[in-house]
């Protein structure tokens, strides 16, 4: 017997009540029994992000709700700020191109955050930019980006701000109204805790006024037509219905636990999971603007490639976490802490470690990452 344990920033764990959620018999999407549950996971979607506004849910994965932001905002050849701190940063840049628009794109190395005033300057220089593309949490580096400031920017340059939140999006605070974000964007499989396959994105007013000028080619993802069925609580295509159901169902758990622990219990959770790491003596990748989504770990010289501990953390250990993608792979392992995560999740994943870096040639004292972590859920005022 082996127990496995699921500690990658997406999929993320599916907790008992929304497997079963999901398991009930299938209902049609045009009668009244999917149209109160859509009705109600989209109002639990306006609570995660914040907004007044309809927040819609697509049928993708993350990146559906990414392609559909550029084909119903812009117009061929429209210039674009785009900000890569790693891959999904990148994911912006290739989208814009792939539909013809002109990215300017700032490159931030792995591991820190977009400088304002070096955005400030891209502003400057490029004032025909219609929008500013960005990670609110780049989960392929870990690092968090200055979301409150960077659409400060955008707004002073009459830009909208386009913002892929799929790792933040409850998990901490991100107030789309409030800081005038023009674009949310989540998936399900990350800090809703359910299985891949929705993707939500809600629009700020000047954003929907973009799409009655946008001309690239969309069907599919037709925002505009999505919107007008929701006054019926129709969906343009068949939903996924089983997914919208155990989305009700685990922002039925968010509102339980309510959003202000939520964030809480994520900022205690990756306060630990770095204490206990830097206790090993591991260095963090995002040493200054960490997301509490996801800790990037860089690995010490005689783990020459962290790949080995990712393998044998999973075939030996049953813990599943991931490592880096093009230039840090093999240098880095990811933590994952969101969604259904607890402190029990942390502990364990030290453990795991802790036996992998001494099966690997990194000799640590046992119990030394775990000690560093209890302790920061010893003092936390509140339990997670
Ligand atoms: C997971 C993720 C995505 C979406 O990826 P999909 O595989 O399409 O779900 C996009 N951006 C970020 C920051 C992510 O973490």
């Amino acid at each position: 017997m082996r127990k496995s344990y699921l500690l990658t920033p997406g999929p993320t764990t599916v907790p008992e009540r929304v497997l079963s959620a999901m398991s009930r018999p299938m209902i049609h999407h045009r009668t009244p029994p999917f149209q109160t549950v859509f009705e109600e996971a989209r109002k639990g979607l306006q609570y995660v992000f914040q907004t007044q506004q309809d927040v819609l849910i697509l049928t993708a994965s993350g990146t559906g709700a990414m392609e559909a932001a550029i084909t119903n905002l812009f117009r061929k050849g429209d210039q674009v700020i785009t900000i890569n701190g790693g891959k999904f940063g990148e994911r912006w840049t290739k989208l814009a191109k792939t539909y013809g628009l002109n990215p300017v794109e700032i490159k931030v190395p792995a591991g820190s955050a977009v400088d304002p005033q070096e955005l400030e300057k891209t502003v400057r220089a490029n004032p025909g930019a219609r929008a500013i593309l960005f990670q609110a949490s780049e989960t392929s580096t870990g690092v968090k980006m200055p979301t409150e400031a960077i659409c400060k920017i955008a707004q002073a340059a009459n830009m909208v701000t386009v913002c892929d939140a799929i790792t933040a999006a409850g998990v901490f605070d991100l107030p789309m109204d409030r800081w005038g974000i023009d674009v949310l964007i989540s998936g399900s499989q990350k800090a809703f805790m359910v299985p891949p396959g929705l993707s939500m994105i809600a629009l700020s007013e000047r954003a929907w006024k973009m799409t009655e000028t946008a001309d690239l080619p969309c069907f599919y993802f037709d925002l505009k037509r999505e919107r007008k069925g929701l006054p019926k609580n129709a969906t343009a295509w068949t939903p996924a219905i089983s997914l919208v159901i155990g989305l009700q169902e685990s922002i039925q758990m968010i509102r339980e636990e309510g959003l202000e622990n939520v964030f809480k219990r994520h900022a205690t959770l990756a306060q630990a999971t770095r204490a206990g790491v830097t206790a090993l003596g591991l260095e963090l990748l995002a040493r200054n603007a960490p997301s509490d989504a996801v800790t990037a770990v860089l690995m010490p010289s005689a783990i020459p490639d962290a790949k080995a501990v990712i393998k044998l953390l999973r075939d030996k250990h049953g813990v599943f976490i991931i490592g880096g993608q093009d230039e840090l792979e093999g240098k880095i392992i990811r933590l994952s802490h969101f969604g259904y995560c607890d402190k029990f999740d942390i502990t364990t994943v030290l453990s795991g470690l802790e036996l992998c870096l001494n099966e690997l040639g990194y000799p640590v004292e046992y119990g030394r990452g775990v000690a560093a972590a209890l302790k920061v859920f010893g003092k936390s005022p509140k339990e997670s």
